[in-house]
C-alpha cells in the first residue's frame, strides 16, 4: 500500500512544475486501505502547505473521488477523517484551501508522478507511517481469527467423528440438508450399529455380515451397490457432499436403509 502524491498551486496561480515541486513517498502499514492512504496523503500535503508561509492559497488535487466526497459529506466520519477535517480547519484558518478531483490515468502530469511515487513506496523495505486499522479491516481480521480458532477447535474435537469426515472445514455458510442426510452425517439414524450402540438391539451387523454403519451402506454394502456406482469421486470423502448429484444419491441410499431396516 502506498500514498499518492499531491500537487499544489503557487501564487500568483501558476502551476507548480515537477521541477520545482516537492515530492514524497511514504510506505504506510500494510493493512492500510486505499482510502486511508489517500487520507494520509492529504495529511502530508497539509503539513507541507503549513510550512510554506508565502502561500496564501493552496489547492490539493486527488484522484480519490471517494475521499473528496467523504470529506464534503456531513455524514458521520471515521476517526481518521475527523482528524483530517480538523487538520484542514487548522490550515484553512491561515490560508485559503481548495480541493479538486484529478481524473486518474489520463496523463495528468502531477497524477502520473503520484502514481510513480506510489510504486516507489511499495518498493521500500520499511514502513514510514503507522496507520490505525480501519473498521472494515478490523472486522475482517476479527472474523478471520474467529474462523481460525473455530477451525482449530473442530480439527481437534473428539465429538462428531462421522460429521468430521465429510465436513472437515468450518464455514459460516448455512447449509440445510434433508433429514436423511443429517442421519448419514451424524451417524444417528436407522443403522444397525447405532441401534446396537444404544442397546436397542443385540446385533450391530447388516444382514450382509458387515457392521451396519452409515459408511457401510454408502461405500460397502452389496445391497446398495447399484446406487453407489452413481456416486462421483466417492474416494474424496471431504468433497463428497459438496456435489449436489452425490447428495441426491446418498439421500436415496439412506432412504433405502430406512425402508430396509426393521422398524423398532
Ligand atoms: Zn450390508
Amino acid at each position: 500500500m502506498t500514498l499518492k502524491f499531491v500537487t499544489g498551486w503557487d501564487p500568483p496561480l501558476h502551476v507548480i512544475t515537477l521541477e520545482n515541486s516537492y515530492v514524497d513517498s511514504h510506505r504506510p502499514d500494510d493493512h492500510t486501505t486505499v482510502f486511508q492512504a489517500g487520507a494520509y496523503a492529504f495529511f502530508m500535503a497539509l503539513e507541507y502547505i503549513k510550512k510554506i508561509n508565502s502561500w496564501s492559497k493552496a489547492s490539493i488535487f486527488s484522484d480519490s473521488l471517494s475521499l473528496l466526497t467523504a470529506l464534503a459529506s456531513p455524514k458521520r466520519k471515521s476517526w481518521m477523517l475527523k482528524q483530517l477535517v480538523d487538520k484542514i480547519k487548522t490550515v484553512n484558518s491561515h490560508r485559503r484551501l481548495s480541493f479538486h478531483w484529478a481524473k486518474a490515468h489520463i496523463g495528468v502530469v502531477g497524477n502520473e508522478e503520484a502514481d510513480k511515487q506510489a510504486k516507489h513506496g511499495t518498493e521500500k523495505n520499511t514502513i514510514d507511517s503507522p496507520v490505525p486499522r480501519s473498521h472494515g479491516t478490523l472486522r475482517a481480521d476479527i472474523r478471520r481469527n474467529i474462523l481460525a480458532e473455530w477451525q482449530n477447535e473442530w480439527a481437534f474435537s473428539t465429538k462428531g467423528p462421522q460429521t468430521h469426515k465429510y465436513l472437515p472445514n468450518v464455514s459460516t455458510k448455512r447449509n440445510s440438508y434433508h433429514p436423511f442426510l443429517i442421519q448419514f452425517l451424524s451417524g444417528h439414524g436407522r443403522f444397525p450399529y447405532y441401534f446396537n450402540k444404544f442397546c436397542i438391539t443385540n446385533d450391530p451387523l447388516c444382514d450382509c455380515g458387515e457392521v451396519g454403519t452409515p459408511d457401510h451402506y454408502i461405500f460397502e454394502c452389496i445391497h446398495t451397490q447399484s446406487l453407489r456406482l452413481k456416486l462421483k469421486n466417492a474416494q474424496d470423502r471431504d468433497q463428497l457432499i459438496q456435489d449436489p448429484h452425490n447428495l441426491h444419491i446418498i439421500h436415496q441410499i439412506i432412504a433405502w436403509v430406512n425402508n430396509y431396516i426393521p422398524r423398532l
